[in-house]
């Protein structure tokens, strides 16, 4: 390990499907271990989603998806490029719900403007922290 990084390990990601390093630029692993091969990287938990999303819905790319707040890397990224059906969403309060800002569809997860039953799968990573009524956005969800 170079004395460079707090961890520096090889392992295969299935978000960019490489063999690759994975390196940790500090000790907060669950934030910082990044792929170095992902487009902008990526971290455990989009790592895992993706390992999730292979086993359980393999078709997953003909699926429609909804996520809740994408990060701008790693399996965001890919759902966006690969996934036609699929719809990221930011909550920007003082905008008109279910109207497109910055490329990112306005949507409060706990009143969500879409009808019933729109999506396939529904994503939220490190979303649930940030909610003032988790049983409404489990509701809609
Ligand atoms: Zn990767």
């Amino acid at each position: 390990m170079s004395e460079k990084y707090h961890l520096e390990i090889n392992g295969f990601c299935p978000i960019c499907e490489n063999e690759t390093k994975f390196i940790a630029k500090g000790n907060w692993f669950r934030g910082t271990l990044l792929c170095t091969t992902c487009d902008n990287g990526s971290v455990p938990r989009e790592r895992a989603l993706a390992l999730v999303l292979n086993r359980l819905a393999p078709n997953w790319r003909q699926k429609k998806i909804h996520e809740s707040s994408p990060a701008e890397r790693g399996i965001s990224l890919k759902l966006k490029k690969e996934c036609e059906n699929y719809i990221g969403s930011h909550f920007f309060p003082n905008q008109k719900l279910g109207s497109l800002i910055n490329g990112f569809r306005n949507e409060n997860i706990e009143a969500l403007t879409f009808k019933n039953d729109t999506f396939d799968i529904v994503i939220t990573l490190d979303v649930f922290e940030h909610i003032f009524e988790p049983r409404l956005m489990i509701q809609e969800i």
